[in-house]
């Protein structure tokens, strides 16, 4: 019987259609080698179904305005506190300059829970760089941040996001969302946003025009039952807000001395990322995001379902400090290399995954 609804499972995904919740959970039950290489079939099946031999990425650079954060998720090496020798904090001259100087089509700005960087401060920002940079896609701030900025200055988050998106923000990132799993939240991450709130955040977003990415971290802990259900409440929430652009598997980095030895091997974040592409049925990218996979292992992922690579990043700082091994930024013709010799054909994209320049 199990057979059968994996085998049903998979022909339904390779055709993008949606699965039974049952489904869902077969195809991460009992993960043999035999079926790993059907599920990466069916998912490869699928992503072309939708994108051809088309792979995206697009010249993007992250702006990180300051590591102080007193939120204490056990699991976090990006944070610091104060007077910690690696905290730091960015000025917003050095931001624009180097906004300037690189010219990306896109910025994806977050930082710690902190009062350095408050509401307003963010706000200016934001607001300075839609004034300089016209054309610049500025995708910002987690839902954790919203969350964090509502409860600091006294506003509703609708009016938060209200505020953001007048200043000129066009779309939020994803982070934040770890694993909705309340088990791993209340021991790993008990003083920010809730799953709930988090999916609340995004659906407030979505109604107000502004489209958001999802995330899901893994292999911290957490079962294949709470990645399945995890995919679950995004597919649902997708149903009835439809905001979401792009999901994005985050692969767990240990950092140093942690409390997981070892993050996921290669094979496990290519099942992830196969099995997230066949029961998202209703979120059109799914993202291999090379800073954490690994260069190597995140162009495998085009072939198990994924269809972007991010982009070049500039210099990225959060999986950095948890001990990714992956440089810190990719020049443009490293990342066109990388997709070719993948078997796929590297197109850069906007901020918005529409395509500006075929690079093949
Ligand atoms: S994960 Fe985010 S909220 Fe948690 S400690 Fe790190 S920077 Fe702060």
């Amino acid at each position: 019987m199990g057979n059968l609804i994996f085998e049903q499972a998979l022909e339904k995904g390779s055709r993008c259609e949606r699965l039974s919740r049952k489904a869902a959970y077969c195809l991460a039950e009992a993960i043999t080698p035999d079926r790993l290489h059907r599920l990466g079939e069916a998912a490869l099946a699928n992503r072309r179904r939708r994108f051809g031999r088309q792979a995206t990425y697009v010249f993007n650079m992250q702006i990180n305005p300051t590591n102080i954060c007193g939120s204490g998720c056990t699991f976090c090496n990006y944070a610091a506190s104060k007077n910690a020798p690696h905290a730091y904090v960015l000025e917003e001259a050095e931001i624009i300059e180097k906004v300037k100087r690189l010219c990306p089509t896109e910025v994806h700005i977050v930082g710690g829970l902190n009062q350095i960087w408050p509401f307003q401060r963010n706000l200016e920002l934001v607001r300075s760089l839609r004034s300089r940079f016209a054309g610049l896609h500025i995708k910002a701030y987690t839902a954790v941040e919203i969350d964090y900025f509502a409860k600091t200055v006294g506003l509703p988050e609708s009016a938060v996001l209200d505020q953001l998106k007048a200043a000129g923000m066009d779309a939020m990132p994803g982070g934040g969302a770890e694993i909705f799993s309340e088990r791993l939240y209340r021991q790993h991450w008990k003083n920010k946003t809730s799953p709930e709130g988090w999916v609340r955040i995004h659906q407030l977003a979505h109604g107000k025009g502004i489209p958001t990415n999802a995330t899901m971290l893994f292999g911290f802990g957490d079962t294949w039952e709470e990645r399945i259900e995890h995919l679950l409440i995004l597919r649902r929430a997708q149903e009835q807000s439809g905001g979401f652009s792009c999901f994005i598997p985050l692969p767990f980095q240990p950092g140093v001395g942690n409390f997981i030895e070892k993050g996921p091997t290669p094979l496990e974040t290519l099942a992830v990322l196969a099995i997230s592409r066949l029961v998202l049925n209703n979120i059109p990218h799914l993202k291999s995001y090379w800073p954490m996979t690994g260069l190597e292992t995140g162009a495998a992922g085009l072939s198990w379902g994924a269809d972007d690579m991010d982009g070049t990043i500039g210099e990225e700082k959060i999986a950095h400090l948890a001990g990714a091994a992956t440089p810190v930024g990719l020049a443009r013709d490293k990342m066109v290399q990388t997709i070719n010799t993948a078997g796929f054909r590297p197109v850069e994209r906007d901020g918005s995954f529409s395509p500006i320049g075929s690079s093949a």
